[in-house]
């Protein structure tokens, strides 16, 4: 499902976007100034879902580097129209092993891998198409049933197996905790996995670099830049709320 928008329309969300992405560059800035760093430690990445093309590339215009989309079909629909030379483009949703082959050399990074049969199927077909493919760990942090992501007690396991595993680049964790919670809970899960992203980055596994800690979303990602994140992924506080009611046209 994407958007489609009148010119009138889309004059309007870009600038509406424009304003966002200032409040957003704000918040990080200062959220990062906190954390002892600088705006320039932290990766804000887009997330795209249900957004139409023209206004990505608006975003991507007005600076955003990385986008992110959670569904593989819609990725397909609109890879072609990214503006590719200016913003990476990785996936962040929800992932099966016979939708890979749409990923594999198309995105700069998965960011959801979580099973040891997932990572195989990446590195084969990494090989296969003679590309080097960049994954982050995805950890069940709030131990939630029904929701993706390793739990922390088998997080180093299935990282120094992955790491055997050819042209498959294991760049860091990412997680996403409960939803609808309370701030402190929010922030404790936060912390922990700061805590795993330390811990695994002080293994020093072979082949296995932990340069991004991807976790904070709209409602959250100050306290995620505090907490140690490096990697937000914004999506509603960028482009406004979205619409699954709109058909992709
Ligand atoms: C949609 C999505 C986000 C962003 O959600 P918002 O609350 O709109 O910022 C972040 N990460 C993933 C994996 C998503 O699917």
């Amino acid at each position: 499902m994407m958007e489609k928008l009148s010119t009138e329309n889309l004059q309007e969300r870009f600038r509406a976007v424009e304003e966002n992405l200032e409040e957003i560059e704000r918040n990080v800035t200062a959220a990062a100034q906190k954390a002892g760093k600088t705006r320039a430690d932290i990766t804000v990445l887009a997330a795209t879902k249900t957004v139409s093309v023209e206004v990505i590339n608006h975003s991507i215009e007005k600076g955003i580097a990385y986008i992110g989309e959670n569904k593989v079909q819609e990725l397909m629909d609109k890879y072609d129209a990214y503006e590719k030379d200016k913003a990476q483009v990785h996936f962040i949703g929800h992932l099966q092993v016979n939708k890979i082959k749409y990923l594999v050399g198309r995105v700069q990074m998965i960011q959801s891998v979580d099973s040891m049969k997932l990572a195989k199927e990446i590195s084969r077909l990494s090989q296969k198409r003679e590309v080097q493919t960049k994954i982050l760990i995805e950890v069940n942090i709030g131990r939630e049933e029904n929701k993706s992501g390793i739990l922390p007690e088998n997080l180093e396991s299935l990282l120094e197996e992955i790491s055997e595993l050819p042209n498959i680049s294991i760049c860091g964790l990412m997680a996403i905790p409960p939803a609808n919670v309370k701030k402190e809970e929010t922030l404790h899960y936060f912390s922990q996995m700061y805590e795993y992203f330390v811990d695994m980055s002080r293994k020093k596994l072979d082949n296995v670099s932990m340069d991004y800690l991807s976790m904070g979303m709209s409602a959250d990602y100050a306290d995620a830049i505090e907490c140690g994140a490096n990697m937000v992924r914004i999506g509603s506080a960028l482009y406004g709320a979205r619409d699954y009611s709109k058909k992709n046209v």
